[in-house]
């Protein structure tokens, strides 16, 4: 049985800020995570708003870790080379919504937020497409924007690059506590830990289960969106949210950090057992379209690119974040829904921070920096013409929509955290995330992985195990599954 001093369950940006933060310390870590990939659950699909933290209940988890978390990401984001933007944040009301704005600023200035209730002269400079009916709004200057999906690949890089390791394709299935620490089975193997730590988002409680902690009933809410092609960019410039209701934030237009415009989400309460399905509905998204319509009329739905959903995972009204009491060295993680983004790398620093007092680790002199990875549309001219001497995979263009090279694309497969899905591929690197959705260079990108990776095409996934893009024979030489 491998042995590792702590073991991390789940690969969302919870539990990779947790395993980077781990990485830190001088210790033998793992990171089990059931899918293909990190960044497949609610990390994956989310509305990447770093929250200024005016919206949690004082003195409640979810203000701390929001709070101190998103302090945190102008350095984060910059180190770990993630796209995020600081644009700041409305809450728009009409005639008659200024004493619900003025609660707000109420908790944002107690949370010891930057806020400030502004007039219809001072929202137009800031969002001259606002619906004429907006007349107050709160301004949170330092909200942002951020690409959820690389921040959870960025922090799963830089914990390997650190040492860490990370197992994909390995439910954690039975969990059992031993004299000095636990037996972890998964379905492919076994392996000791002195601790534990839960980061299973939708899963924690199931989790919980196994190890005979509480399981508390989860509720499970999809958010439908929409997104926009990036020639849609500047229709909004901050994130411009609606009143909040008992739901929750409500329906937003926002950019995106990596230059799109996204509009959504809904909040339709599913069962456990469908949470992980993240199934769109027509009526979520007329819901969003109404929702839209009462911020930012103008918003061209003609120019909608992707619908896609991801389920918020609550338990009770905040983040549970504790040791356990009853389980030696078994910390849990549940209900981590929104703001969990935004907290994500301050809960990661507070976690391992637990851990390594528990096992008395002691930490790293200093951590090896994560290389920046080569995008041909933010390079000069210069740095294109090295690359392309250098290597001439990068002088040819795989997605036309994003301008992706072959040679990012290889790079994502070679990563500390390799790319072995098309869309392991597309969540590095944006090939298929622009107009034509993959049209054009997904058969591109399944050949490149085919002769990276050395198996058939046939084989070749979008993503878990059963999504072959390919699998029948279509024409003489081609393999059959
Ligand atoms: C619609 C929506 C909008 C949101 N918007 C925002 C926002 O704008 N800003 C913000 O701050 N927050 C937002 N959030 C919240 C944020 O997305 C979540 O808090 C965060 O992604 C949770 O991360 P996680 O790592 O806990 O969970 P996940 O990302 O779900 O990761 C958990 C992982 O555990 C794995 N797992 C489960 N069971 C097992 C097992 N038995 N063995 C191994 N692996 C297992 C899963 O496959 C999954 O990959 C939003 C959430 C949603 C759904």
């Amino acid at each position: 049985m491998e042995k590792f001093d702590v073991i991390v369950i789940g690969g969302g940006v919870v539990g990779t800020a947790v395993l980077r933060s781990l990485a830190a310390y001088k210790a033998k870590t793992l990171l089990l995570e059931k899918a293909s990939d990190v960044a497949t659950g609610a990390s994956r699909a989310n509305s990447g708003i770093v929250h200024a933290g005016y919206d949690a209940e004082t003195g409640t988890k979810k203000a701390l870790f929001n709070v101190k978390g998103a302090a945190m990401f102008p350095s984060l984001t910059a180190e770990l080379h993630v796209p995020y933007q600081k644009t700041g944040s409305l809450v728009a009301a009409r005639e008659g919504g200024l004493p619900a704005l003025q609660a707000l600023y109420e908790r944002g200035v107690a949370n010891g937020v930057k806020v400030e209730v502004i007039d219809r002269k001072r929202i137009l400079e800031l969002e001259p497409n606002i619906s004429p009916e907006i007349a107050y709004a709160l301004y949170a200057p330092e909200a942002g924007v951020v690409s959820p999906y690389k921040l959870t690949i960025a922090q799963a890089d830089h914990a390997v690059i650190n040492g860490a390791e990370i197992r994909l394709e390995e439910k954690v299935v039975s969990l059992e506590k031993t004299a000095d620490g636990f037996a972890v089975r998964t379905e492919k193997g076994e392996y000791f830990a002195s601790y534990v730590i839960n980061a299973a988002g939708a899963g924690a409680s199931e989790v919980n289960a196994l190890i005979g902690e509480d399981a508390p009933t989860e509720t499970h809410a999809v958010g439908d969106y929409y997104i926009l092609d990036s020639k849609e960019a500047g229709v909004v410039n901050t994130v411009v949210f609606p009143l909040p209701d008992e739901k929750g934030k409500g329906i937003l237009v926002a950019p995106t950090a990596d230059g799109n415009v996204i509009l959504g989400p809904t909040s339709r309460k599913v069962p456990h057992e469908v949470a992980e399905e993240n199934e769109v509905t027509r009526e979520g998204l007329a819901l969003v379209r109404e929702g839209v319509g009462r911020l930012i009329p103008c918003v061209n739905l003609r120019s909608v690119i992707r619908v896609y959903a991801g389920t918020r995972t609550a338990v009770g009204s905040d983040f549970i974040i504790e040791e356990s009491k009853k389980v030696k060295n078994y910390f849990m993680l549940l209900g981590i829904c929104s703001p969990g983004l935004t907290s994500a790398p301050a809960i990661g620093e507070y976690v391992a921070g637990v851990a390594a007092e528990a096992l008395g680790l002691i930490k790293k002199e200093k951590m090896r920096p994560l290389p920046a990875r080569f995008h041909l549309t933010k390079a000069t001219e210069e740095e294109i013409e090295d690359k392309i001497a250098s290597d001439s995979a990068y002088g040819r263009i795989v997605c036309r929509c994003e301008k992706v090279t072959e040679g990012e694309i290889l790079e994502a497969i070679r990563s500390p955290l390799p790319a072995h899905t098309v869309d392991a591929v597309k969540r590095r690197v944006r090939a298929g995330m622009g107009r034509c959705q993959g049209g054009f260079c997904r058969p591109r990108v399944m050949e490149i992985l085919s002769r990276e990776l050395n198996i058939p095409l046939s084989k070749i996934r979008l993503g878990d195990k059963g999504s072959e893009i390919a699998p029948y024979e279509v024409k003489d030489g081609y393999e059959k599954v």
